[in-house]
């Protein structure tokens, strides 16, 4: 079923009373709001001598907001972006808080006044970085459930006093499945007790190499307390964006993503942005979302008024029509019309199909899904209750990979089956298999939200088996 009765006629730019007729005439009784199929609609626009052609409307506004490619000699290099990630009181927020101090303060009079969700930081001799202001593996992860990803490259905090702990291990995991360079800060190196050599060895048991293990990932021996390192640690990055030749294109309509956004009493929706790619102007209309926009004024972490925001700039932005969503991608189409056009266009995708999720991978799903070529991995997080059962399981279900679909076990851990399991099991399209383990109540409400399959299971045998059983094809598929 596809548009109502008084949307017809809109469009055949008749009276609705008229299509009503219509259909009487075609022996149906329908009602001015009443949604009709494809073979009414068509039989009522050849009254009218209209033809009907249905597109596929998430198609269109592909096609609508496609962005062109960048040409090589167009692109720039761009600041990398950075989210920081570690264990609790591993010191996240101080390193954070220590880098923004120094770095920032320097340059730009007042220091950092506004939260923006981001800051740049300008290094010695002057490269640029982008801090993401909320560290963790969850606010990353949560973002590319949502189909976003706005880091560059993690730095890994791990106290040097400590020991690689779940969450170190969480955020080494996230940050692989998400397919991004991890760069290692030793932290809290002014304490007496610190053994970085024992951290080092312990992160390769995870597969965070470092170069003196043979490995690609840079270390820096940080005190987030002192200061001492922190340049090193910045340096250590710049090379790592140097690697990875993170390029934009300054010169284009942008493109960006929405950090966070409130409604703010006297503003209307205030919303941070990073720009990707592109350069924002104020006067720009956007979409971001389904949300119409014009950019009325843009200010950075300083309070400053901006003009425009290059690639890599977060900047706090209103002029939004509506509110959107921390992860909603922001374009600036060619003209007014578009952005108007296609943010029309996805509120009315969003209202009519507020009912289709995105349907996430299940073992009972993926025979279906081989069937249409569209798998060739699947992805496991594995939760159990011991560490000598997670070894066993990850061993034996590795071994069912086939040709047509490897078997990649992204995340284990030990103990209940968390709420960042499932956003990464959402993130990555993957599922989750629990084994003499629960989840949180928190985590079974947001499987159901984001329809994440999670299997428990109490014999190994037996989940090896339905995993099997999902590869060969051998499972009924749901309907
Ligand atoms: P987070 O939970 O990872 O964000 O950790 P915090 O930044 O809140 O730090 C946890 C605790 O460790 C706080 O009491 C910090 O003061 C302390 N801390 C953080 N970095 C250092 C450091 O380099 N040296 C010392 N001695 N303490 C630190």
């Amino acid at each position: 079923e596809f548009i109502t009765v008084s949307d017809l006629a809109e469009e055949l730019e008749v009276k609705p009373t008229d299509v009503i007729t219509t259909c009487m005439n075609l022996g149906m009784m329908v009602s001015i709001n009443q949604r009709l199929d494809a073979s009414t609609i068509e039989l009522v626009a050849a009254e009218y001598d209209f033809d009907v052609e249905f597109v596929d409307a998430e198609e269109m506004i592909e096609e609508e907001i496609e962005v062109e490619e960048d040409k090589p000699e167009d692109l720039e290099p761009r600041a990398p972006i950075i989210t920081v990630m570690g264990h609790v009181d591993h010191g996240k927020t101080s390193l954070l808080d220590y880098i923004r101090k120094a770095k920032v303060a320097a340059g730009e009079a007042g220091g950092i006044t506004q939260h923006v969700g981001a800051y740049e930081v300008v290094t010695d001799d002057d490269k640029k970085i982008t801090f993401l202001d909320t560290p963790g593996h969850e606010a990353f992860t949560a973002m590319r459930s949502r189909g976003a990803q706005a880091t560059d490259i993690v730095i890994l905090v791990v106290a040097a006093d400590d020991a690689v702990m779940p969450q170190t291990i969480e955020a080494i995991n996230h940050a692989k499945a998400a397919g991004v360079s991890i760069v290692v800060a030793i932290n809290k190196m002014d304490k007496p007790e610190a053994n970085p050599d024992k951290i080092k060895q312990q992160l390769s048991e995870h597969g965070v190499i470092v170069e003196e293990y043979g490995g690609t990932n840079q270390v820096a021996l940080v005190s987030a307390e002192t200061g001492d390192g922190i340049d090193d640690l910045l340096e250590k990055v710049l090379i790592e964006a140097e690697l990875l030749e993170l390029k934009a294109n300054p010169n284009r309509l942008a493109q960006g993503i929405v950090l966070e956004s409130r409604i703010d009493k006297g503003k209307g929706t205030v919303a941070n942005i990073l720009v990707q790619n592109g350069t924002l102007k104020v006067g720009d209309p956007f979409v971001a979302g389904p949300v119409f926009g014009r950019v009325r004024a843009m200010e950075n972490e300083h309070g400053t008024r901006l003009q425009d925001a290059g690639p890599s700039t977060p900047v706090q932005l209103i002029g939004f029509d509506g509110t959107p969503q921390a992860g909603d991608r922001l374009i600036v189409p060619k003209d007014e019309k578009t952005a108007k056009e296609v943010a029309n266009q996805r509120q009315q995708i969003r209202r009519e199909q507020s009912l289709r999720r995105v349907k996430h991978m299940t073992l009972d799903d993926l025979s279906r899904r081989m069937a249409l070529g569209e798998v060739s991995e699947l992805n496991i997080i594995i939760k159990a209750d011991v560490d000598g059962s997670i070894e066993a399981l990850s061993g034996a279900l590795q071994k069912l990979s086939t040709e047509e679909v490897s078997v990649n076990i992204i995340h284990t851990g030990s103990g209940a089956i968390t709420e960042s399991d499932v956003l990464l099991a959402s993130a990555s399209d993957g599922i989750i298999i629990g084994f003499q383990v629960r989840p949180t109540a928190g985590a079974r409400k947001l499987a159901e939200t984001e329809s994440i399959d999670i299997r428990l299971f109490s014999v190994i045998y037996d989940a090896v088996d339905e995993v099997h059983d999902a590869l060969e094809g051998m499972l009924s598929p749901e309907i």
